[in-house]
């Protein structure tokens, strides 16, 4: 059986550094990089350059549709709301506002009519190792071919990396799949091929110098990680960061937060989930919670990680336990 060697690319210094390792080893790889629609501009200049820069292979650009489960969920509410006695006015909004936009992380939280979060992070799966799977990976091993799923993780990053294998044997089909795809999944010849995996960070950045290659300068930025703007599972100093940097990505999201509580059916969705709400003294369960966006959406949550002081985090546990069984963690594919 013929290998095919896959090397994923999110723009970020540990998949740059994949990337030159395997041009480095020699042998023929394709690259591919997942738009979520949720990345800084600058990210996309640098995937996009990153070949020239290299000399290494093209990137395949691939971006998630959800145009299909974005006509199901208007059919839906369609038929569903009315009969809840959800108001007709409310119920031809969201099947109005329901379309896709072409951007995938929008039109993911849209058609979930909610957004991801820590402890239930579909964004991965969905906006990153499905789209992959199906263009590249998926194709190749329904010929029969071995995958080597090469992965820029690194035991230093987390607890959840630190007991990562440097090859191992996985099932390539993403967790939301079908349940029948996940089970043809475990007879497929793949594995994860991880050869940074004992790397320091030091050593990361000083590959890039070996091989006179830049960064993403959003590391000169300010930014400890590359990916979403924001992610998700943003830290306090990076959320400053970010406001402070780049508050167009803050304008982007705040956006989002409206139109994707129009479509819920409560009338408030947040880019962060209101249960992480570090600001809470109560609980959002206490009666008169304010649930406005101008309590509970990103911008107020700017306005917290500007304060110094009172130790409030997001819930730690969560966010330590979060990437244990997740393709973010078997897969590697968020920094
Ligand atoms: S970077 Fe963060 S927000 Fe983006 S897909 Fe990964 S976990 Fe989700």
């Amino acid at each position: 059986m013929t290998m095919a060697h896959i090397v994923s690319v999110s723009g970020g210094k540990d998949s740059t550094a994949l990337y030159l390792r395997a041009i480095e080893r020699g042998l023929p790889f394709r690259a591919v990089f997942a738009d979520t629609g949720n990345e800084h501009e600058w990210t996309y200049d640098f995937v996009r350059a990153l070949p020239g820069l290299t000399g290494g292979p093209e990137i395949e650009w691939v971006k998630a549709d959800f145009s299909r489960q974005l006509a199901k969920k208007r059919d839906y509410i369609s038929r569903v709301w009315p009969a809840e006695g959800i108001d007709q006015a409310k119920v031809d909004r969201a099947v109005a506002l329901l379309q896709p936009t072409g951007n995938p992380f929008l039109d993911l939280c849209l058609w979930k009519t909610r957004f991801p979060s820590s402890k239930t992070r579909f964004c991965t799966d969905e906006t990153k190792l499905v789209p992959m799977f199906e263009a590249v990976q998926r194709p190749l091993l329904e010929q029969g071919m071995i995958l080597i799923s090469w992965q820029g993780v690194r035991h230093e990053e987390s607890l959840a990396r630190s007991g990562l294998p440097r090859l191992q044997k996985i099932n390539p089909v993403p967790y939301s799949m079908p349940a029948a795809v996940r089970r043809a999944g475990e007879k497929w010849a793949a594995y994860a091929y991880r050869p940074l995996i004992d790397w320091k960070v030091e050593e990361v950045f000083a590959y890039h110098r070996r091989h006179n290659v830049p960064w993403n300068k959003l590391y000169d930025h300010g930014m400890g990680r590359v990916g979403c703007m924001p992610c998700i599972m943003c830290k306090k100093d990076e959320m400053l960061a970010i406001s402070q940097r780049f508050p167009d990505h803050i304008d982007k999201v705040a956006e989002w937060e409206t139109l994707v509580s129009e479509v819920s059916k409560r009338g408030n969705s947040t880019f962060f989930n209101v249960t992480d709400d570090p600001l809470l003294a109560n609980g959002w369960e206490a009666e008169g919670y304010d649930w406005s966006l101008a309590r509970t959406g990103i911008h107020a949550r700017v306005e917290w990680s500007k304060t110094t002081r009172g130790g409030l985090q997001y819930d730690a546990l969560a966010l330590l336990q979060s990437d244990f069984n997740t393709s973010c963690n078997q897969w590697g594919a968020c920094e």
